[in-house]
């Protein structure tokens, strides 16, 4: 029979009851280290004071009003992402999901609008992920993603990743824009090189095509700057924003230029959850707390201490692990064994990580961990190690 949930996952058998920081607790009082933070959600942890009180406020004074009001929470976050980022303007969505579905209609209704609307083609890349809607499995084109749900949404090339003579080969007259994570998150944590992302800017440049990234993953100070594209000193015409950005509450956004927004007048989109007073609250409280003097630093110290120790450990287990890769604290471990087989060592170790593609384990750790979290997740990776090694023989 079928369960009540719809059984589109499968769950590992454990029921958190609470979080506490970097921890998840059970019903029976066990401890979990979280280095999954929710898939790069819980940005600053768990039941973060600052984030309870503005949650906990907003609660009692009001919820919901619909986006045919002003929105004064929305319109503080929209400005703080604009002061802080390269983009002019924001629509706030839900989820990751619903920011693809915004990025894709944005940049095709600006060629629209530029009468060139032959313009629709977005090229993307093998390995990359953009959520669960027809746009977002299109955009990746994965079979595991794709299979059984035609007829997918037309107007997406897919690219090797790292092909850039494919790119260039790839624009014709009907393509709009080039989408990609400058962090593969489901793929595998890989990085796309900062030359490359830069190589990517002036493709598109000289192109006049539009250069969309998807930071849903990678973004709001996971790599170790507010969104990781900094580090190749480029920015994005239009760029997809969620996870992190709620520690926690469901929200997302688009972030554009007015010129590549041009297009999106009265009427052109529309949510009507999204940018609601509790989600924006919130929003505010992280995008605050992420660009307070020195938190970035803090995280990119934490983040070369946290490598070092696991390049210590790949080193004791060549058997276990292959390299460490990433970005500040969006860091994955390739596995040589069964990566789903270390996922479950780790839950005997009460360590929680994430799997990916490419057979790696992801460690998203709250951003916000303390020195003492990071020594422990490093005594429990090699315990779990040890463990995996001797399951082995
Ligand atoms: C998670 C993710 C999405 C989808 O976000 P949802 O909130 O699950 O809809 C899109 N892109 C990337 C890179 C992601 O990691």
């Amino acid at each position: 029979m079928i369960p009540s949930v719809l059984p589109t996952y499968n769950r590992a058998p454990l029921e958190f009851v609470k979080g506490e920081g970097s921890w998840l607790i059970e019903a029976d009082g066990r401890r979990f280290l979280d280095l999954g933070s929710g898939i790069a959600v819980n940005a600053l942890g768990h039941a973060h004071p600052k984030l309870v009180e503005v949650l906990s406020t907003q609660a009692q004074n009001l919820w919901h009003v619909s986006n045919l009001y002003k929105i004064p929470q929305q319109e503080k976050l929209a400005d703080l992402l604009v002061e802080h980022t390269f983009a002019d303007t924001v629509f706030f969505t839900n989820s990751g999901t619903e920011a693809c579905e915004l990025a894709v209609k944005m940049a095709r209704k600006f060629f629209y609008e530029k009468d060139q609307p032959e313009r629709v083609e977005i090229i993307t890349f093998d390995g990359s992920f953009h959520g669960r809607s027809s746009a977002g499995i299109a955009a990746a084109g994965s079979e595991k993603m794709t299979q059984g749900f035609g007829p997918l949404l037309p107007g997406f090339v897919h690219l090797t990743f790292g092909d850039l003579d494919g790119v260039t080969n790839a624009i014709t007259d009907q393509t709009a824009a080039i989408l990609i994570e400058p962090v593969q998150g489901e793929g595998g944590i890989r990085p796309v090189p900062d030359a490359e992302l830069k190589a990517l800017r002036q493709i598109c440049d000289e192109a006049g095509i539009l250069l969309i990234l998807d930071e849903v993953q990678c973004g709001v100070g996971r790599t170790g700057k507010l969104f990781a594209h900094e580090w190749a000193g480029i920015a994005p015409d239009i760029m997809m924003v969620a996870k992190g950005i709620g520690g926690g509450f469901p929200l997302g956004a688009v972030l554009a230029t007015e010129e590549a927004a041009s297009g999106m007048t009265a009427g052109t989109h529309g949510s009507t959850y999204g940018g609601n007073p509790l989600g924006c609250a919130v929003g505010c409280a992280v995008v605050e707390e992420v660009t307070a003097d020195g938190f970035l630093e803090e995280v990119n110290r934490k983040a070369g201490l946290l490598r070092q120790k696991l390049e210590g450990i790949v080193a004791d287990y060549p058997d276990v692990f292959e390299e460490v890769r990433g970005s500040g604290l969006m860091l994955g471990l390739k596995c040589k064994v069964s990566n789903i087989d270390v996922v479950n060592e780790g839950y005997e170790k009460e360590l929680i990580t994430v799997p990916a593609a490419d057979n790696v384990i992801r460690l998203l750790p709250p951003l916000n961990l303390s020195d003492e979290d990071v020594a422990e997740a490093a005594l429990r990776i090699e315990a779990t190690a040890g463990g995996v090694r001797i399951g082995n023989g």
